[in-house]
């Protein structure tokens, strides 16, 4: 079984430093499943690669151990000598400790800095198909390239095996890097080698810190890490959920109706989307994303413009991807209607490569719901990957917030919302990512404005400089 890592970033060989492994040694561990080999192939200035190489002994594994019903031949002849799988997690954890937890005595520094990493695994089971091995990998920002492996290459009309040859490229450090292929190998292989107990759940709530709670496949990746224990599974996730952000679907109903109540007087939901559409058509723009799309509205009044070719509303709550193909009628548009608009659930705050390459994207009263230690995460998916030509941003004016009735002062106005920024905070905000990933930003009132407090709604127009 094979792992290769290797890294672009000047100096490369610095990736030894990062392992705690000297490039210029051949070095062997003993683990309790076999042994365990760490050599360079390259480490040159300007790129280093490493090689850990698991000797994993299929005979050594059943010594001592009864045989079941099958008998002892499946433990004995098994792919576990050459498919990546929870072995290889083990041998990360013992033979890459330090790297996976972060630390580095000779480069601190660049332990914390994202760098350029790739890794490549020969032979991974992908249990799930390849299908499941991008929804695993993709919405962490991971790029992806795999090529399925024949069952046998000198037997062509075998057909493909379960596995595929993979590589998975992605600027991290080196942490965030090792710690998701330490979970998500085992999870594509479906499979471990030792008994999951509680033990299991508080390493996957370790590891799975800062992005797990808001991965799209947070369910499956926590049903297979713990191997399908039902019970195991339930507290992981409800776990999840409290240690790391609200379920984005609880209430979610309740809480909007309360701030339609809030604003209602002024129907600002519709001036908003009007102000938005009208924005978007100014731009010119033909293929467009709704980010936080909610229950559909705007894209309601997108696909009632013919101007809009391609039409993607994105939302992190399945529930009101569900209420928005109700409002859109999906399922029953003509063909040439239906080709045009897409649903597809996605965390913002994670880079998603289904997401790049649109003239426009709106992003509608969603910033307040994210919490301000993602917001930086979002604003470099949105900007810097996903890279529209154009950005529409709403959000409400906080200032405004002491000309609605029945909202006490210094209340928000969504029990959801995490913030609500004043004109200045705002502006500044949208200054900065501008400047950083070169976009030019204007800004304009969206309903009534109050000589002394401003619109109810705030909204920047963000372009791209060289679009
Ligand atoms: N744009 C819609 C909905 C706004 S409510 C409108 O103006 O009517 C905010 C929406 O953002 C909710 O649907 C919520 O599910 C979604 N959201 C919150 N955090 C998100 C995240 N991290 N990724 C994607 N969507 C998110």
């Amino acid at each position: 079984m094979l792992l290769t890592l290797s890294t672009t970033h000047r100096p490369a060989s610095d990736l030894g430093y990062l392992l705690a492994k000297h490039p210029a040694k051949f070095q062997s561990f003993e683990l309790a499943f076999g042994s365990a080999h760490v050599f360079y192939t390259e480490a040159s200035e300007e790129r280093c690669e490493v090689a850990l190489l698991l000797e994993v002994d299929p005979v050594g594994l059943v010594r001592g151990r009864t045989a079941g019903a099958e008998g002892l031949l499946d433990q004995y002849v098994n792919d576990r000598p050459y498919a990546a799988s929870s072995f290889l997690s083990v041998a990360i954890a013992q033979v890459f400790g330090s790297a996976l937890g972060g630390r580095s005595k000779g480069r601190p520094e660049l332990a914390e800095t994202a760098i350029p990493l790739e890794a490549r695994l020969p032979v991974l089971p992908c249990r799930g198909g390849e299908d499941f091995l991008r929804r695993l990998f993709e919405p962490l920002g991971y790029e992806v390239e795999a090529r399925r492996l024949p069952l046998d290459d000198a037997f062509p009309e075998w057909g493909e095996s379960p596995y595929v040859d993979v590589t998975l490229r992605r600027t991290a450090t080196l942490r965030e890097f090792l710690t998701h292929l330490y979970v998500l190998v085992p999870v594509l292989d479906d499979e471990k080698h030792y008994y999951v107990g509680t033990a299991e759940v508080e390493k996957l709530l370790r590891f799975g810190g800062g992005w797990l709670a808001s991965h799209p496949e947070r369910e499956a990746i926590t049903r297979r890490y713990l191997k399908h224990s039902f019970r195991l599974t339930r507290e992981a996730l409800a776990r999840l959920v409290s240690d790391e952000a609200e379920d984005p679907d609880a209430d979610e109903g309740r809480r909007d109706r309360e701030e339609e109540a809030v604003e209602e007087r002024i129907s600002l939901n519709q001036e908003r989307m009007g102000t938005v559409l009208a924005a978007l058509k100014g731009l010119g723009a033909r293929r467009v994303l709704d980010l936080g799309c909610g229950d559909g509205k705007l894209l309601a009044r997108l696909v009632d413009e013919r101007a809009f070719e391609e039409i993607v509303g994105v939302d992190v709550s399945c529930r009101a991807l569900e209420v928005a193909a109700r409002r859109l009628h999906l399922d029953r548009l003509p063909e040439r209607q239906r080709s045009r608009i897409r649903l597809l659930q996605s965390a913002l705050n994670y880079r998603d490569a289904r997401l790049a390459g649109f003239d426009a994207a709106a992003v509608v009263e969603v910033i307040e719901h994210l919490e301000p230690g993602r917001l930086d995460a979002f604003a470099r998916s949105l900007f810097e990957f996903a890279k529209p030509g154009a950005v529409v941003l709403t959000t409400p004016n906080a200032e405004y917030n002491v000309r609605f009735e029945g909202l006490p002062a210094g209340k928000l106005r969504h029990r959801d919302h995490r913030f609500e920024w004043t004109r200045a905070e705002f502006e500044g905000w949208c200054r900065g990512k501008a400047e950083t990933f070169g976009y030019s930003v204007r800004f304009a009132p969206v309903g009534p404005v109050d000589q002394q407090v401003g619109a109810p709604t705030q909204m920047a127009v963000f372009t791209r400089a060289e679009a």
